[in-house]
């Protein structure tokens, strides 16, 4: 086993409440109920939460019509864009305290909310701060903002997620009602701390808590004009069927089952870490991520044993120790998922193998896993995990390496691995997936668009694109 000293971030720089509001109307309010929310890698109850019921989403939706009315909706774009300004800014300025809520709340290593998600989440702020007074050259110029904007989104990237959400709506000129995930609402509430910092009118940015019910309350309001989700194929799948029919836009971005494709000219170690990159950020909570190993047979073996050796060295524990790679699996309820499909795999007769790793007593633990001897038959080859599970399965011609990759239901990312430029642009034809990654993955940028085919959702976030789906 690998061993390492500890290098703990202080807890310390966030300073929790016990208990939190929803924020309505630029004010935290009470809800019609509470809910608790606890840190994976302990199981502690870190604060209770307002929940909202249908009567407060109401109240929010009716606040965000307000400031749409005699605000937002009419601010010069340049006025709006330095709100936004703002906020990036004093994002950055409290990005040390957001990381830590985010990995207590969400179980993910201090190094990714610190290192990675932070710095898009300004990012992402900066960058439609910019859009805000330059619509016209967008191709947006004598386009208007939809109004009310009501956006559900998932647990695994909290704050990323109400980036993506909320900076392109009030980029446009539209106000926001957005629903966090139940086991993740502590960074939208301190997101919310920001608005009032940055002085943002009241109501033009609301966010309601609570489970299922409050995110189906919300998308269902007559007074949303545009519903924006982020999360599973199947709740999708219902918000597309309570939408349909009504005025409503809709965008939805949902699960994928992506292929990292490693041909047998690709640099073993820097394949590998693309590999490990690919399914191990984020404990493979990551909706674009590398779950289907797709490589070529000739250089399998020699793939796969220094995968093993690399995933030997992952340190898997305390998602606020600065040394941690894997974190802690966001809830109970997903570990139970990630190890049922686990041990299907091994029922239906793949070979499945982790490194030795001591996972702590209390929490939600899953080791780094993969699988060899996955037929495309498997669940898991075709169901998502949303875990650090890896299914490897092998090819021999690009041909078949695209016959395979396209083989899902699914259609959101995929990555390529190869020294042949003329390869990587044939290949990226002939995917089915919105992203093609070659030789890297798990790249952001706010300035790329990002969604999906198929089951994976439609319509599109991110750069240019992402405006559009905010305006009529
Ligand atoms: P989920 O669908 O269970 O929940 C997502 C959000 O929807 C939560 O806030 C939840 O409370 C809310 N919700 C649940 N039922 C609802 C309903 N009937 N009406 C309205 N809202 C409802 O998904 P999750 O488990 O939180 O997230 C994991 C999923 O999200 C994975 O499938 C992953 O691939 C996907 N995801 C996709 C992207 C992308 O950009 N494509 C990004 C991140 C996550």
């Amino acid at each position: 086993m690998f061993e390492y000293a500890p290098a703990p971030e202080s807890r310390d720089v966030v300073a929790l409440r016990d208990s939190y509001g929803l924020f309505i109307d630029g004010e935290f309010t009470d809800g019609g109920g509470v809910f608790k929310t606890v840190n994976p890698a302990d199981e502690e109850v870190l604060a209770e939460v307002a929940s909202a019921d249908s009567a407060d989403v109401d109240r929010a939706v009716a606040a965000a019509r307000r400031a749409f009315d005699t605000v937002w909706g009419s601010m010069p774009g340049r006025e709006r864009g330095k709100y936004l300004f703002r906020i990036a800014r004093i994002l950055q300025e409290r990005a040390r305290e957001f990381a830590v809520l985010e990995s207590l709340d969400n179980g993910k290593p201090i190094r990714e909310s610190r290192d990675i998600d932070l710095p898009l989440v300004a990012a992402h702020f900066f960058y439609y701060a910019g859009w805000a007074d330059k619509l016209s050259y967008a191709g947006l110029g004598g386009a208007r903002p939809l109004g009310v904007a009501g956006q559900v989104i998932p647990w695994n990237f909290p704050l990323l997620m109400l980036a993506w959400k909320i900076a392109p709506a009030l980029a446009t000129g539209n106000t926001v009602v957005l629903k966090p995930a139940e086991t993740t609402p502590l960074t939208a509430l301190l997101f919310a701390e920001v608005c009032q910092q940055a002085e943002l009118p009241p109501g033009v940015v609301n966010i309601v808590t609570g489970a299922g019910e409050t995110g189906r309350a919300l998308v269902a309001h007559p007074g949303v004009d545009k519903v924006a989700f982020t999360g599973s194929t199947e709740v999708g799948r219902e918000i597309a069927r309570a939408v349909a029919g009504s005025s409503k836009r809709l965008t939805l971005e949902l699960g994928g089952k992506a292929a990292n494709i490693v041909f047998d000219d690709a640099p073993v170690d820097q394949a590998v870490e693309g590999i490990v990159d690919g399914i191990f950020f984020n404990q493979g909570h990551v909706c674009c991520a590398g779950s289907r190993l797709l490589v070529q047979e000739s250089v399998a073996d020699e793939v796969l044993s220094s995968l093993r050796r690399r995933m030997s060295t992952l340190r898997v524990g305390d998602p606020l120790d600065k040394n941690t790679d894997v974190g802690a699996i966001n809830s109970a309820e997903q570990l139970a998922k990630i190890r049922e499909l686990s041990d299907i795999g091994e029922a239906e007769g793949a070979t499945r193998w982790s490194p030795s790793c001591s996972l702590p007593d209390r929490g939600f633990w899953f080791a780094p896993t993969v699988f060899t001897g996955v037929s495309q038959a498997h669940r898991i080859a075709r169901e998502e995990v949303f875990g650090p599970v890896l299914s490897v399965l092998t090819f021999r011609t690009p041909a078949e390496a695209v016959e395979k990759a396209n083989n899902t239901p699914y259609g959101l990312s995929a990555g390529i691995w190869t020294e042949k430029g003329s390869r990587i642009l044939w290949m990226a034809d002939k995917l089915r997936a919105g992203v093609v990654w070659a030789n890297t993955f798990n790249k952001f940028d706010p300035a790329s668009p990002f969604g999906g085919y198929k089951e994976s959702g439609y319509g599109r976030e991110g750069g240019r694109h992402g405006l559009e789906a905010y305006v009529k």
